[in-house]
């Protein structure tokens, strides 16, 4: 996977400071934010998509979304978050290398697409 840019961050072709990290997962920014602090988990291994992923890394994956939640909670001060994936181009997925969106909200808040 040559040109994927988040195995390229993932080898450390392509410096991003990782924020958390797992035996099979780390946690980077996301360069485009849609709200302040808008993060991404992103497994270590290329896998395109949910379906993909081997069943038995699931609870770490979701794990590693539950603690980059508390994180990002505790540091921008927010009040709740989502927690998205997209999966499949047809979904809006754009990087097809399996990743989960951890976006903190705030009451009053502006976050493109979202409620
Ligand atoms: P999706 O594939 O679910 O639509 O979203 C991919 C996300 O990855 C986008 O929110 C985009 O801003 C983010 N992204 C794309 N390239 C990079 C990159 O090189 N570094 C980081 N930190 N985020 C990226
Ligand atoms: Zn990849």
């Amino acid at each position: 996977m040559e040109e994927c840019v988040f195995c390229k961050i993932a080898s450390g072709e392509l410096k991003s400071e990782k924020i958390l990290e797992s035996d099979n997962f780390f946690a980077i920014k996301d360069i485009n934010p849609k709200t302040k602090g808008h993060s991404l988990v992103v497994s270590k291994r290329h896998y395109q998509t949910l379906l993909d992923m081997p069943s038995s890394l699931l609870g770490e994956f979701l794990e590693m979304g539950k603690k980059l939640a508390i994180k990002l909670i505790d540091e921008e001060k927010a009040e709740g978050f989502n927690l998205i994936m997209n999966n499949y181009e047809v979904a809006g997925q754009i990087v097809p290398h399996v990743h989960m969106h951890v976006l903190p909200r705030k009451k009053g808040d502006v976050a493109p697409g979202l409620p």
